[in-house]
């Protein structure tokens, strides 16, 4: 399976990152749709898009608007979006008002809440609600092949035992660390993780890759040489990164 990194940062674009996008080309399958998206047709290979948005924070749903775009270079027959239904209407009254975007944007809109799972053509997808401000949820994938991955960003890291057990064993774990270990009350006041929170959340749920997400552009993420605190392969994440597992 192959992770496209499209955007990697949170808040605001930066130099050399974009904001939180990701694409599973085999699977067709969008995490978030922040600036990043615009990366998005050389990579598409089926003729069905689904884009499962976290939330509504322009960091993540701003890339929406850029699917006149993609579409027109890439076309495929049916894209659906997935999230919160209190989300999607958000984004549908303010994002797509006729005074910030001037036409309808052809998606279909998907609601999530009445739903227990997503089967899609090669994989089933679950959530859960994260605590962060206005609320957001992780995803988990998993493939008929087996394959697993979890998306769990804007989120001030949740470890109640059902989360991590949700969470256990899968193959990638990519989560959101916006800050150091030393803005943990910029980190908690926010809704966000600090680095040693992402720690105990992966020395729990034991993935077997830990991503680093959602990095943010004004002061970047760095990893301590041979940080002890991971038993895991650990990175942070880059634009542009194709990740196979
Ligand atoms: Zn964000
Ligand atoms: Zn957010």
């Amino acid at each position: 399976m192959q992770l496209h990194c499209l955007g990697t940062a949170g808040y605001h674009p930066s130099e050399t990152r974009h904001t939180s996008s990701y694409f599973l080309p085999e699977s067709g399958v969008a995490l978030d749709a922040g600036t990043g998206m615009f990366r998005l047709p050389e990579r598409i290979q089926t003729s069905t898009l689904d884009i499962l948005l976290s939330h509504a924070h322009l960091d993540h749903v701003v890339g929406l608007t850029f699917l006149l775009g993609i579409l027109y270079q890439r076309p495929v027959d049916v894209v659906r979006v997935w999230g919160e239904e209190e989300k999607l209407s958000a984004v549908r009254t303010h994002l797509t008002s006729q005074y910030l975007f001037p036409v309808e944007l052809p998606v279909q809109w998907c609601p999530i809440d009445d739903l227990s799972e997503i089967e899609l053509d090669d994989c089933r997808v679950t959530w859960r609600q994260q605590n962060h401000p206005g609320g957001s949820v992780a995803y988990r994938i998993d493939w008929h092949d087996g394959k697993s991955l979890v998306y769990a960003t804007d989120s001030t890291g949740d470890h109640d035992e059902a989360t991590l057990n949700w969470m256990g064993g899968v193959d990638v774990l990519l989560h959101e660390c916006n800050f150091h270990d030393s803005q943990k009350e910029w980190a908690i006041k926010t809704g966000h993780c600090y680095l040693q929170k992402v720690s105990e959340i992966a020395e729990s749920v034991q993935p077997k890759q830990l991503l680093l997400t959602h990095i943010n552009p004004v002061d970047e993420l760095t990893l301590p040489a041979d940080d002890e605190r991971f038993a895991m392969p650990v990175s942070i994440v880059a634009d542009h990164d194709e990740i196979t597992f």
